[in-house]
């Protein structure tokens, strides 16, 4: 209840940038959590991806192209993972349906604004660097969003249809989203938020279409199925730990008392304890979990993100290191690379590099790890792959003309024909063209 009345009183603020929360388990999670019903859906999991975004509404949107967003704001008011694979299916229909698509004049200006934004959050991150764990990327606005979120009624059927076939096919049952839906339904008469502000408004709910979903879920075989005992731990561990890292650390507090002694809940402490500075008590907190299951790798990561962000660096190596061993996650790696920097001790630096070429190989878009590279080369004297690995993040911020100067510096000092200096030329190459056509337009 006080994170719905939190909620509520953020949704009178004016719009704001949304931010996209990135976070190794939690983007393990959702993968796995949708895969089946992304497969179900006739799509390739590996092209679907399923991200957070740091919002308190509760509220669920495809745009950019085979991306579903959902809000914190319903994962934390779920009750299960059923749910919130319910609401998955029904928005990969939308994106089958290619609905986004015909109901959306400028779509492309729409999506440009996402991945703009998207990119801006994530310079922000590159300059700040205090959210390594979580990082925060910034997408587009409420405002852009609006646009082209309006379905049809006749479209919300269809993306209803679609997405019972797909819980069917994956062997799912529907009661979680017959559940969700009658939750909004409440929710909406009860503390009447705003249509034109929720769930209701982009994907109009009526009576009509939950009778009609009860009537196929019920049928079906996967109806009594129950959900997966271990999917399940998992969701009220990223629920948890979303909960910790969004919401004002009282309110964790409350929702997660000290009395509540389960995984989730030192978990969502960990985070509050970390957001009001207390690095003792956050700390404690992750030995509790790491006390439980030992080389739990993101049980790791938390305990080194918190020593990093404390100012104790070397001592957030080992954790961290051992982590990245377990998951080879770009996202962890770029956390252990950040920490071997922060120790300042040149011993630390070949690792470093090592580390963060390898993350940069497996997940180019994180431009926070290509400014940790280019930290590295910048201390080793080698300004011209510094300068590649600047090229590389401007690129990705979508600032042509500075990626364009960089790539152009990083190709003076780099051996022609090596791999290095063929990326440095791509970059060039396709930032020119960039340059050039922005200037055409005016
Ligand atoms: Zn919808």
């Amino acid at each position: 209840m006080a994170i719905l009345l939190a909620s509520l009183a953020l949704l009178a603020r004016p719009t704001l940038a949304q931010q996209i929360l990135r976070d190794a388990e939690t983007e393990a999670f959702m993968a796995d959590m949708s895969g089946p019903l992304v497969k179900a859906a006739g799509m390739e999991p590996r092209n679907v991806q399923v991200l957070v975004i740091n919002d308190p509404e509760i509220n669920a949107f495809v745009a950019g192209g085979q991306y579903v967003w959902v809000h914190s704001g319903l994962i934390a008011q779920a009750d299960n993972v059923n749910q919130v694979q319910g609401v998955v299916a029904h928005e990969l229909g939308h994106i089958e349906g290619g609905h986004i698509i015909r109901s959306a004049e400028g779509i492309k200006e729409a999506t440009g604004i996402t991945l703009l934004s998207l990119v801006l959050g994530a310079a922000a991150m590159a300059a700040g660097g205090a959210e390594a764990g979580m990082g925060i990327m910034g997408a587009g606005q409420q405002a852009a969003m609006g646009k082209f979120l309006a379905f049809s009624r006749a479209q919300e059927s269809s993306a209803d249809l679609a997405g019972a076939r797909y819980l069917s096919k994956a062997g799912i049952s529907g009661k979680g989203s017959l559940e969700f839906f009658k939750k909004l339904q409440n929710l909406e008469y009860r503390l009447a938020i705003p249509q034109d502000d929720s769930y209701g408004r982009t994907h109009p709910l009526s009576g009509e279409r939950i009778n009609v979903l009860r009537e196929v879920y019920t049928v079906d075989p996967a109806w009594d199925k129950p959900v997966d005992p271990q999917l399940e731990a998992r969701f009220e561990r990223i629920k948890a730990k979303l909960i910790g890292f969004v919401s004002e650390p009282n309110q964790t507090l409350r929702k997660y008392p000290e009395s509540d002694q389960t995984i989730p809940a030192h978990y969502a402490r960990a985070y509050a304890w970390h957001k009001s500075a207390y690095p003792q008590k956050a700390l404690a907190e992750a030995d509790a979990l790491l006390a439980a299951v030992p080389h739990d790798p993101y049980f790791l990561e938390l305990k080194g993100q918190i020593l990093l962000e404390s100012g104790k660096p070397a001592d957030a190596i080992a954790p961290l290191r051992e982590a990245v061993k377990l998951t080879n996650q770009p996202l962890i790696a770029t956390l252990l690379g950040h920490a071997l920097i922060a120790t300042e001790d040149d011993a630390n630096f070949a690792e470093a590099e090592q580390v963060l070429r390898n993350a940069v190989a497996r997940d180019r878009e994180n431009p926070f790890a290509w400014y940790q590279l280019g930290v590295v080369y910048e201390r080793h004297g080698d300004t011209a792959r510094a300068a590649l690995a600047t090229a590389e993040r401007y690129s990705m911020m979508g600032q042509d003309a500075m990626a364009m100067r960089s790539a152009d510096a990083a190709m003076q000092g780099l051996k022609p024909g090596t791999v290095d200096y063929l990326r440095a030329q791509d970059i060039a190459m396709v930032s020119r063209a960039a340059v050039e056509q922005q200037r055409k337009k005016r």
